[in-house]
C-alpha cells in the first residue's frame, strides 16, 4: 500500500521514498514507492509529471492500495528523491478547483446538474444535464463563480464513511460506497471527490465562459480557468489592439466597422461579377471577329485560338459560356502560369466536333490530361512553354477532322 502524502500536504513538491516494486513494461518501468507526492490520474484530473531522481515521471496509476510511477528508465538506487512538476499541478488544481466552483454555481442559478467533466490542455469542458443555457444564465454563472473566487472561500476535506454521507449537503448523490472524501467550499458547494484542489477558492484566480455547444441532448459550456483565463485574456487584449491598429478605430467600434467592410466588400463584389461579365462579352466579340475561317463550301467554321498568362479562370468561364452559345465555332483556349497551363477546347452545339479523335495526337505534346463531354472539354498541360505550339497542332489537327 503506497502512502498519499498528496492530500496530506498539497504543497510538498520534493520528497524521500523507497522503491519497494520495478516492474519491467512495454515501454519502460513501473515503480511502486512505500510513500509518493505523484497524483495519480482519476477524478477527471490528469496524473501528476515530474520526477523520480531527475528520471521523467510520465503516467501515474492506481491499482487497488498501490501507486505506480511509469518511467522509461529505472532509477538506479532504491531510494530517491521524488519532484512534482508544480506549473504542471498548480494548471490541474486550478482547473479543477474552478471546476468546483463553477458546477455549484451552475446549480444555484438554475439546479444545473453537472453530468461530465474534462480537463484538457487548453480549456476544460463541463456537461449540464439541460437542451439548453440562455446567456443571461450563463454570465450570472460566470458572476457568481467569480464572485465565490473573490471571497476567497476556505475548502474543507472529510474522510468518512458513504454511510453517514446524508449528514453533509451534498450536491449530488455519492458515486461510491465505502470510505469516501467529502470536498466543501465554505458552505457554497459540497460533493464527493478524490482531485487535488486548493484550500482557498481565491487561489483560482478567474473563470470566463468561451463557449457552448450542444451534445446528447445536453449543453457542454467551454471554460477558461485559473492562468489560462489571464492568458486567454492578455491574448485577446493583443489581438484587439491589433484590430483597432488595422482598422483605425476605437475598440467599440471595432465590431461595426468589419460589418461595414464586410457589406463593402460584398457590394463590391457584385459590382465587379458585373463589370467581368460584359468585359467577357466585349473579349469574346474581339474573338469571334477574329475567328479563322476553315472548311469550305457550304461546310465552313470558324476557329478561335487564344492563350493568356494567370488570367483570372472566372473570365475565362464566362467567355467560354458567350462562344459556346455562338454559332460555327471552334475554339482552344489557354491560361498559363509558371509551371502548367490549363486547356479548354470547345465548339458551337450546331457542330459536330470529335474531340476524343484528336486527343491522344494532342495531349502528349505538353505531358497533358483532362476530358469532357461535348460541347467543352478541359485539362491541364505540364509544359507552359510549348502553348504555341500546341495552339498550332490543335490548328493542324482540326483542320484533318471532318467536322
Ligand atoms: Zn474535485
Amino acid at each position: 500500500m503506497t502512502d498519499k502524502l498528496f492530500y496530506l500536504h498539497i504543497k510538498q513538491l520534493i520528497f524521500e521514498a523507497k522503491i519497494e516494486e520495478s516492474i519491467k513494461v512495454k515501454n519502460g518501468w513501473k515503480i511502486r514507492l512505500d510513500k509518493t507526492c505523484f497524483y495519480p490520474q482519476g477524478g477527471g484530473q490528469p496524473a501528476d509529471k515530474g520526477w523520480l531522481d531527475n528520471v521523467p515521471v510520465n503516467d501515474v496509476q492506481e491499482e487497488g492500495d498501490n501507486i505506480y510511477h511509469y518511467l522509461e528508465k529505472e532509477p538506479s538506487g532504491k531510494e530517491i528523491t521524488g519532484k512534482i512538476d508544480w506549473e504542471w499541478r498548480k494548471d490541474f488544481m486550478q482547473q479543477h478547483t474552478g471546476q468546483h466552483i463553477i458546477s455549484g454555481a451552475l446549480w444555484k442559478v438554475g439546479n444545473y446538474k453537472t453530468v461530465s467533466v474534462h480537463m484538457g490542455l487548453d480549456y476544460t469542458t463541463i456537461e449540464i444535464e439541460a437542451p439548453e443555457i440562455s446567456d443571461e444564465d450563463l454570465m450570472e454563472t460566470e458572476n457568481l463563480a467569480n464572485h465565490i473566487i473573490n471571497s476567497n472561500l476556505p475548502l474543507i476535506f472529510t474522510w468518512i464513511d458513504s454511510k453517514d454521507a446524508k449528514k453533509f449537503p451534498l450536491r449530488k448523490p455519492s458515486p461510491v460506497e465505502g470510505k469516501i472524501r467529502i470536498v466543501q467550499i465554505d458552505d457554497f458547494d459540497c460533493v464527493v471527490c478524490c482531485g487535488l484542489h486548493f484550500e482557498n477558492s481565491g487561489q483560482v484566480g478567474l473563470v470566463k465562459a468561451i463557449g457552448k455547444e450542444k451534445i446528447r441532448g445536453n449543453v457542454r459550456l467551454k471554460w477558461k480557468i485559473g492562468d489560462r483565463a489571464y492568458l486567454d485574456y492578455s491574448k485577446k487584449e493583443r489581438m484587439a489592439s491589433q484590430l483597432k491598429v488595422l482598422l483605425s478605430t476605437s475598440e467599440d467600434l471595432v465590431v461595426s466597422t468589419i460589418q461595414q467592410l464586410k457589406e463593402e466588400e460584398a457590394s463590391l463584389k457584385r459590382k465587379y461579377s458585373h463589370l467581368e461579365t460584359q468585359f467577357a462579352m466585349v473579349i469574346s466579340d474581339q474573338l469571334v471577329a477574329g475567328k479563322e475561317i476553315l472548311g469550305n463550301g457550304n461546310n465552313t467554321y470558324g476557329l478561335i485560338l487564344k492563350s493568356w498568362q494567370d488570367e483570372d479562370e472566372l473570365l475565362i468561364k464566362k467567355i467560354i459560356k458567350n462562344l459556346l452559345a455562338r454559332k460555327g465555332i471552334v475554339f482552344c483556349l489557354l491560361n498559363k502560369s509558371k509551371d502548367k497551363f490549363l486547356w479548354n477546347i470547345g465548339c458551337s452545339e450546331d457542330l459536330n466536333f470529335p474531340f476524343n479523335e484528336m486527343k491522344d495526337k494532342l495531349l502528349p505534346l505538353v505531358d497533358g490530361k483532362g476530358g469532357g463531354t461535348f460541347p467543352l472539354w478541359k485539362g491541364i498541360g505540364l509544359k507552359p512553354r510549348f502553348t504555341g505550339e500546341f495552339l498550332l497542332k490543335f490548328k493542324d489537327l482540326v483542320g484533318g477532322l471532318k467536322i
